[in-house]
């Protein structure tokens, strides 16, 4: 299908990490792809995750053993087609006779029944237990093993309370979400793929064969068609079964959000922390962005899509108390310089708590004897390319002759390079571009990976870059992703495509807004 034809092969609701994945996979499979994002791409839960390819080592103890065993053995395939976004990441797992299962687990209950003088312990052999499972479930050839720490000698263990004696080292994986998203749109668009951010898919009902959707934007409503559909609203995805598509479904979602704090630095090393608590749950404190440290997460049920995802105060101090418990020099509220929420769109499986909650997905097809939409439940971030395989196994005996999967080992743009070879790239690029700084040269590559020497062009000098917006942001980075990267208002830019927000102050990212403003406009009024 030619681009501005309105009949799609598939189109898709929402440009979170699922829709994206899955445009992509579909454009790539040679279909016509049409996706409608509401706010900005990866404006909802898929930029406010805490950002780890991971097996989820608590899952085990909810037996999820399938969920687990494909996350895992997705960590490497990733990691070798996003080199610049995502990295290997060392987890350093305290071990103290303190630390509580959460009872509901079915590991606690299995333990209370035939260990009952453990008292919901979560003792240290079967924690070594759970990581050999999952140093081997998963088919690991470049993450290291799982090995043992003497906090009282190491470096990871200065932080920390003296009574924290010895620790599990293991292996996970870093990602940057809304880069991830947006790198995959990219690639979809490259494939073909028509990207509609900032457009509303306010209704869409079956006419025979096909769906007729009406999409609104600032210009107003139009409606395009599609031979299916593929709901992957995240936290609205009832919500568009229900008023978008008037559909019936048995199946529910239960919105859980998880919050996130971000502190000046606290610790000195480039590993990531697992704390375990006494009340079952667990809160990873994770080196943010050189200069800050991450932790989080928590577990509220949360009412409904529409009301804001925002860090309560008391969610705040639960994360503050609960790292205090492992700290030697304790954090208050006064450390805290920023934080952000999400809300988890999991599928209802009727568990007792929102930690319980299952975390794998589940896809559903509605046809009606007609036209066929999917409906997407769930999932992580870790889990999306082969959420997307499975969305296009779905959807296969709609579409004759479909190819296969074929995403696994296919960079991403900008990842063209050995998972080893961002030193190089950084070095590479400061030698043809010997104006930047080391971590100006960094944060480039690992934004933009090959693409970095493109986005720079011929500038010989800061100046050739444009303007100077702050924190090494230049004119040059402005236009590179307001032109690839649908990027509009500088929220876009300083909290997703970057995190330059952390640094830049508010008239800074008021003066980047204002100039994004203009330009947008200028443009548009020179295409009329
Ligand atoms: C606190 C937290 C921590 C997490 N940590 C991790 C982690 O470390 N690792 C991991 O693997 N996973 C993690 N996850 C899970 C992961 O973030 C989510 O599973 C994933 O981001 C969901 O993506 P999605 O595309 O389904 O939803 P979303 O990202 O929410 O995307 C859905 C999009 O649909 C759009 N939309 C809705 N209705 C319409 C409409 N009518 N028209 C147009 N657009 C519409 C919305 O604007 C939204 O952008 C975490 C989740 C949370 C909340």
């Amino acid at each position: 299908m030619a681009r501005g034809d309105p009949t799609f092969d598939l189109f898709v609701i929402g440009g979170g990490i699922n829709g994206c994945g899955i445009a992509r996979d579909a454009a790539g499979r040679g279909l016509s792809v049409g996706l409608a994002e509401m706010g900005d791409l990866a404006s909802a839960t898929s930029s406010a995750s805490t950002k780890l390819f991971h097996g989820g080592l608590r899952y085990l103890e909810y037996f999820e053993v399938r969920l687990v065993r494909e996350a895992l053995e997705e960590r490497e395939t990733l990691l070798k087609a996003m080199p610049h976004i995502s990295w290997p990441m060392r987890f350093v797992l305290p071990v103290h006779r303190d630390m509580r299962f959460e009872g509901s687990t079915p590991m606690s209950k299995l333990l209370s029944t035939v260990m009952p003088w453990m008292k919901g312990r979560r003792p240290a052999w079967l924690i070594r237990a759970g990581l050999f499972l999952y140093d081997h479930l998963g088919g690991r050839k470049i993450l290291p093993a799982t090995k043992t720490l003497d906090l009282r000698s190491s470096p990871e263990g200065a932080p920390l309370d003296d009574r924290f004696e010895t620790a599990f080292e293991y292996s996970d994986c870093w990602v940057e979400d809304s880069r991830l998203v947006v790198l995959n749109a990219r690639d979809a668009e490259a494939r073909g793929a028509e990207i509609l951010p900032r457009t509303k898919v306010v209704s869409a009902e079956r006419t025979d064969a096909l769906w007729r959707i009406m999409l609104e934007d600032d210009a107003g409503r139009r409606e395009v068609f599609a031979r299916a559909l593929l709901n992957a609203a995240g936290p609205w995805v009832g919500d568009v079964i229900r008023d978008t598509i008037h559909a019936e479904s048995r199946e529910k979602t239960r919105l859980v959000r998880g919050s996130h704090i971000v502190t000046r630095r606290l610790f000195d090393h480039e590993k990531c922390y697992f704390f375990q608590g006494r009340d079952g749950r667990i809160m990873f404190a994770i080196p943010y962005e050189r200069d800050f440290t991450l932790i989080g997460t928590t577990d509220q049920e949360h009412t409904n899509a529409e009301s804001p995802a925002e860090c309560t105060e008391a969610e705040r101090d639960y994360m503050i108390d609960f790292v205090n418990t492992y700290l030697k020099e304790p954090i208050s509220a006064e450390d805290v310089v920023w934080s952000y929420s999400g809300v988890r769109p999991l599928y209802d499986n009727g568990a007792s708590s929102a930690s319980a909650a299952t975390r794998d997905y589940t896809l559903k097809v509605e046809a009606e004897g007609g036209a066929p939409v999917l409906h997407v439940f769930g999932g992580k971030i870790t889990t999306y390319r082969r959420l997307a395989e499975s969305a296009m196994q779905e959807l296969s005996p709609y579409f004759d002759g479909l190819p296969g999967a074929w995403t696994a080992g296919v960079a991403l743009p900008g990842g063209q390079f050995p998972v080893d070879g961002v030193e190089a790239l950084t070095s590479a690029l400061r030698r043809d571009f010997p104006f930047l700084t080391p971590e100006w040269a960094g944060r480039l590559v690992r934004a933009y990976g090959t693409e970095a020497r493109e986005m720079l062009g011929a500038a010989a000098t800061k100046e050739d870059l444009g303007r100077d917006f702050g924190a090494t942001l230049s004119e040059a980075e402005v236009a590179w992703l307001m032109d690839r990267e649908w990027a509009r208002r500088a929220e876009d830019i300083v909290w997703r495509r970057t995190k330059l927000g952390l640094r830049l102050d508010k008239d800074q990212v008021a003066a980047l807004d204002a100039f994004m403003v203009a330009r947008a406009d200028e443009r548009k009024l020179a295409a009329e």
